[in-house]
């Protein structure tokens, strides 16, 4: 079984750990993409959230930002908020603590290189939400933690075609952070979903936030 939205029991156990946003006066949604930047399809999200006027925060990978420095600059142009993802994509269970701390350290290292400014604490986000206690306790005093609110599966190829929109629209509420990703694995089902995704996010009302 696919679980879109995390139980009160997880979020509950990982309370320093971030699963949504706290309540604003306006209704907010916060689009989130791991795993990039990804040539042709890091792009086609961005000429889709250009076109929607619409902001989102990237959770990428540190040796795809190296292996695509141009594309890399054009989230941070576009004013679009950029989080850490480790620097290889590790699995935070299969690594020690000191070695999952350097995977965080260069990754930031490359989004620093490119002269990215956080406001407040950088981000991160766990590759697979995979973390343990003893490397929470080790980065939260310096990053906040996001995981989501709502999961897309956006990387899985399913008989219906329109599951990955299903997924999101059916679990959308006020200051969820929806995740979905810009990496070849799911170019697919971002292409034919999120066209849609911003128009019916607009057409409810929600404003998009930046974490
Ligand atoms: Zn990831």
């Amino acid at each position: 079984m696919k679980i879109i939205s995390p139980p009160k029991i997880v979020t509950g156990l990982f309370h320093s750990l971030e699963w949504a946003m706290p309540a604003a006066s306006q209704k907010n949604i916060y689009l989130s993409f791991d795993d990039g930047p990804t040539p042709s399809i890091t792009n086609f999200v961005l000429n889709e959230l250009e076109k929607a006027k619409a902001k989102a925060t990237f959770f990428c990978i540190g040796k795809n930002i190296v292996a695509e420095p141009a594309m890399f600059n054009e989230i941070i142009s576009a004013k679009h908020q950029v989080g850490n993802h480790t620097q290889n994509h590790v699995d935070g269970w299969k690594t020690s603590c000191f070695n999952y701390l350097q995977e965080i350290e260069t990754c930031e290292n490359a989004i620093q290189q490119h002269g990215y400014k956080h406001i407040g604490k950088p981000l991160f986000r766990p590759p697979y939400g995979k973390i343990t206690k003893q490397q929470i306790n080790a980065l939260k005093t310096q990053y906040r933690i996001i995981m989501w609110s709502i999961l897309s599966y956006d990387w899985l190829h399913e008989k219906n075609e329109n599951q990955c929109l299903k997924n999101i629209v059916s679990h959308l509420k006020n200051d969820a952070i929806i995740v979905m990703h810009d990496s070849l694995k799911a170019s697919i089902n971002i292409k034919k979903t999120l066209p849609t995704l911003l128009q019916i996010v607009k057409d409810k009302g929600y404003n998009f936030g930046l974490i």
